[in-house]
């Protein structure tokens, strides 16, 4: 097999991989870059954008995980791209292009399932669901000629799926030849690992000693274990769970596949939905009202909103400004910054934190990590036991050499061959 990363050797975001085995080839991720994405171009790869007249030239697309640093750029591919994604990652890809200015649409749907191994031309790819940020995100193992690659995606031990890491050490593939290892957390202070159900806590700690105001908390709406975790806050707290109707529909696409609370008012009386102006306008152009409509039946209003206050939790982001400021009643509430820290730089972000400080609100800053810490990456690097170990998805790779000891560490730079 010969190996490319095209972008993710010494960066985190805009991760994707080439791999090939004699005349087949795959990619693994399309993410746009988190860093100066205007100034940066999609990789130079033939055969797979939009504007070629030449055949396909990839035999397949992996996505581990529906977050832009790895699929970004899809926009930018042709209609016969064939994906291999889960069915739950599709449907918020899908969710995203509708909300969101993001654009690219999956072409052709191969859906992927946990350890369930599938063939495109000489590789057999198995995939590994894992605990992530992101739902429905995988690690690949994949094979042809012989040889092992083990691609991880990002992931993590501490989330609501850390049984999902313990299985894998239990019972996981092992004897590796390359494995490509995230390493997002090199450099970061592991304060920032904590598990969801201390999140939980400290939550709801607020939430039972400020009982006479409101709680606004501003996640991503496609951080689903955080969705969770403010649910359950809600209902342990006696609270109603306010949402957009963009988070409540990802919650309605998201309900078969696992186990969280949507609009049905008889087994989650609490949550109710709001309909942020500038988003609502958004789907209306679009043409796409019943994105809306079909919560109508949940809908809060301001005025109950402001009559409720102390007996509300209520999902907010930068956008929904204009609707907050109609609200009476948020002064001296609690705000819960719940998304990584770095998003504090952006003027959206901080015309937020104007707004909520101008109400005299009491920010606290609560959220963990979507990644492994060091610890669990040399678990994962001992168990998977493979001949070369290359850093991928990291603004640190010189560091890995450090952490894995025994094991060979290869850094790679971008658009370097590597063969095995
Ligand atoms: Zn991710």
């Amino acid at each position: 097999m010969n190996i490319v990363i095209h972008r993710g050797s010494h960066e985190i975001g805009g991760s994707c991989l080439e791999i090939v085995n004699g005349n087949d080839r795959i990619l693994v991720d399309i993410g746009s870059p988190l860093i100066d994405p205007d100034t940066k171009k999609p990789p130079d790869i033939k055969g797979i954008y939009k504007d070629e007249i030449a055949p396909l030239g990839i035999d397949g697309m992996l996505i581990s995980h529906p977050h832009i640093d790895h699929y970004g750029y899809f926009e930018h591919l042709r209609d016969d791209m064939p994906y291999y994604v889960g069915a739950a990652a599709k449907k918020l890809i899908d969710l995203t292009v509708l909300f969101t200015s993001q654009k690219g649409h999956i072409g052709q749907f191969k859906p992927i399932e946990d350890r369930k191994a599938f063939k495109i031309k000489s590789f057999t790819i198995t995939p590994f669901l894992v605990d992530h940020s992101a739902f429905d995100a995988y690690a690949f193992l994949i094979e042809a000629g012989g040889k092992k690659l083990f691609y991880s995606g990002d992931f993590r031990a501490h989330g609501r799926k850390a049984k999902l890491f313990h299985k894998f050490i239990r019972n996981g593939p092992t004897d590796i030849d390359t494995l490509l290892i995230e390493g997002t957390m090199f450099g970061r202070s592991s304060e920032n690992v904590k598990k969801e159900s201390d999140i939980e806590k400290e939550i709801l700690d607020i939430a039972m000693s400020s009982n006479k105001n409101i709680i606004l908390a501003y996640l991503s709406s496609q951080n689903i274990d955080r969705l969770v975790t403010l649910f359950r806050v809600a209902r342990r707290s006696s609270r109603l769970f306010v949402i957009d109707f963009y988070t409540a529909n990802i919650l309605s696409e998201i309900k078969d596949h696992a186990r969280v609370p949507y609009t049905n008012k008889s087994i989650f009386p609490e949550v109710r939905v709001y309909f942020p102006h500038l988003l609502a306008n958004r789907i209306a152009e679009k043409n796409r009202k019943k994105l809306i409509y079909r919560y109508r039946y949940y809908k809060i209003n301001r005025n109950e909103i402001s009559k409720k206050k102390h007996k509300i939790i209520m999902l907010v982001r930068p956008s929904v400004i204009f609707d907050l400021r109609l609200i009476k009643g948020l002064d001296r509430g609690d705000f819960i910054y719940s998304i990584w820290q770095g998003y504090l730089n952006n003027t959206h972000t901080m015309e937020l934190i104007d707004f909520v400080k101008d109400k005299n609100m009491r920010v606290h800053n609560i959220h963990t990590s979507g990644h492994a810490d060091i610890d669990t990456l040399k678990k994962m690097v001992d168990k998977l036991n493979p001949k070369t170990v290359i850093p991928i998805h990291t603004n640190y790779p010189e560091q890995y050499e450090n952490q894995f000891t025994g094991f060979s560490v290869c850094m790679l730079k971008d658009k370097e061959e590597f063969y095995f």
